[in-house]
């Protein structure tokens, strides 16, 4: 090493020693000198070990639990190369790593990391509309409401989520919209994607060529399979800002609505089967002070000009607030705001129930409140949602050549347990994981319907509960056959 190098090492240490208060675990130094390595051929804006930006990124996860970490050095990438560079010393030198895109993983650990180094995507946030191929491409740092605001005067969007502040990394567990319905889970609209694999390999995969294994793994396998720079995704001509075409917006009921509430979801997910139509039913239990107040929220959407009977059960019901009429795809994935909010330590759950039995839907409100009920000292807010899946939008994403998630057919709930914590608690008491736990056996899964992994519990093992199970574990021996990615990162669990 030459002695300017050496200066610079030393002045690099020290600081980031500093900053760190002098953390001294091995894993952790082992990482600083790869940070050093690639500060050098990267220069100090892309891998940053302290300053202003480094602050704010390394606490800016949604979840507490994530936000907490002070890892070595973050990589801010501005390009695919470099993103490259970083997994090829990641890889070389054996770091562990977290790639964090919008930020709003749930799950502790998967997309922040303390003795290794994060990849930050917050330079890489580009959209672009291409007429010709009527494709958009989206770096992975966008978050649907800026991609949503920047192409709504053309008319298009990409299939994402339903809340603005939520970013790419929902793509890669499989994504849910307002459009799920008529297209299916939003990665089936995927075209092309580029993938960083564990080595720095960049391939580019589709679904017909030579990658096209792992063009399939990508939609559901989450970030197991590599670190997609580039995704190019069908557009889906929504309408302008001006183009009110959807009808729709959001119901507020008290607690005395709850039972009925119950029995017309149960009843909407076995019946309804309207394409254009989707809900989200969220019940909610917010504490205040020594009181729990429950209130829920139904959010409701046609893509059409008026809303048909089969929200007629929803209508029916007494509710204490209501904002219905047209609306843009816009207005649409901002009826619930950003999701932007921070502080709070959040965990989520999943279960999948089938259409038909409402005493499974019953019993799943039941286990949710005596849950809230048991972790009340600990908590701010716990929520029970409910997201239908159609028959057609599993028929759809077969049509688009499938996904490994593979539901069976028939209609299903993705039914989602929120808890956030109160706020700046950040670690998670031991009575609310055993009280997790036990509301987990209680709601046990439809036989045959997957977990949707964006909405899990990070020991929920999701993947053994896709279609596509083996198919899925083949293609990771593929294309990780030293399953570094699962030696070295947070994830799901079961490949
Ligand atoms: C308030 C809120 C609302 C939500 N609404 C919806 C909804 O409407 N529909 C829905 O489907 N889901 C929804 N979700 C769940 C959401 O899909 C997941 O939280 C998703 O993981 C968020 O992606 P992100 O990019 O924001 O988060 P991140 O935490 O940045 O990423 C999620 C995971 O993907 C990995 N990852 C991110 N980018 C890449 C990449 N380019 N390459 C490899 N790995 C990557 C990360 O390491 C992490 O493990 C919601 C979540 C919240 C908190």
């Amino acid at each position: 090493m030459r002695f300017s190098n050496v200066l610079l090492a030393a002045g690099f240490f020290n600081a980031t020693f500093a900053q760190h208060n002098a953390t001294s675990s091995v894993a952790f130094r082992s990482a600083l000198r790869t940070c050093s390595l690639l500060q050098k051929s990267l220069g100090s804006e892309i891998v940053q070990t302290s300053g202003t930006e480094y602050q704010a990124s390394a606490s800016g996860a949604w979840s507490l639990f994530n936000a907490e970490d002070l890892p070595p050095c973050i990589v801010f990438p501005r390009s695919t190369q470099h993103v490259q560079v970083a997994m090829a010393a990641i890889f070389r030198d054996k770091i562990r790593y977290a790639v964090q895109a919008g930020g709003h993983s749930a799950m502790t650990g998967w997309n922040s990391v303390q003795d290794g180094i994060l990849i930050f995507f917050s330079h890489m946030q580009n959209v672009t509309y291409d007429p010709t191929s009527d494709t958009i491409t989206l770096q992975p740092g966008i978050h649907w409401g800026d991609a949503l605001s920047q192409l709504s005067p053309l008319g298009v969007a990409p299939l994402g989520g339903r809340l603005g502040d939520i970013g790419t990394g929902l793509l890669l567990g499989g994504g849910l919209s307002y459009l799920s319905g008529e297209f299916g889970f939003s990665s089936n609209a995927f075209v092309e994607l580029d993938v960083v694999l564990v080595t720095g390999k960049l391939v580019t995969a589709t679904a017909t060529n030579q990658y096209s294994d792992l063009f399939r793994a990508l939609k559901g396998g989450a970030n197991r399979f590599g670190i997609v720079t580039r995704y190019q995704v069908k557009a889906i001509h929504i309408g302008t800002e001006d183009d009110k075409n959807f009808f729709g917006g959001v119901i507020l009921y008290p607690n005395s609505s709850a039972e009925a509430l119950i029995n017309a979801t149960a009843k909407y997910v076995s019946t309804v089967n309207d394409t254009k139509a989707s809900i989200l039913m969220a019940f909610t239990n917010s504490v205040n002070g020594s009181e729990i107040n429950s209130s829920h929220i139904l959010t409701l959407f046609y893509h059409g000009s008026s809303l048909p009977n089969i929200f007629g059960d929803f209508l029916s019901i007494p509710s204490s607030f209501s904002q219905i009429g047209p609306v843009s795809y816009m207005d649409a994935n901002s009826i619930l705001g950003a999701g932007g909010d921070r502080g709070f330590g959040q965990l989520f759950g999943a279960s999948a129930f089938k259409g038909g039995v409402v005493e499974q839907y019953a019993n799943a409100f039941r286990a949710w409140t005596d849950y809230t009920n048991t972790i009340e000292s600990a908590l701010f807010a716990t929520v029970l949602a409910f997201t239908p899946i159609i028959d057609a939008q599993t028929l759809a994403g077969r049509a688009n050549g499938g996904n490994l998630m593979d539901p069976p057919r028939g209609n299903y709930a993705a039914v989602q347990i929120q808890t956030q914590m109160l706020a700046g608690v950040a670690t998670v008491p031991t009575f609310v994981t055993t009280a997790r736990n036990k509301l987990f056996s209680r709601i046990p899964r439809s036989a045959g319907f997957p977990l949707y992994i964006n909405e899990c519990d990070a020991g929920q093992n999701v993947f053994a509960t896709y279609g596509k199970f083996n198919e899925l574990k083949t293609t990771y021996a593929k294309y990780d056959p030293t399953r570094f990615n699962i030696r070295f990162s947070d994830g799901p669990i079961g490949l």
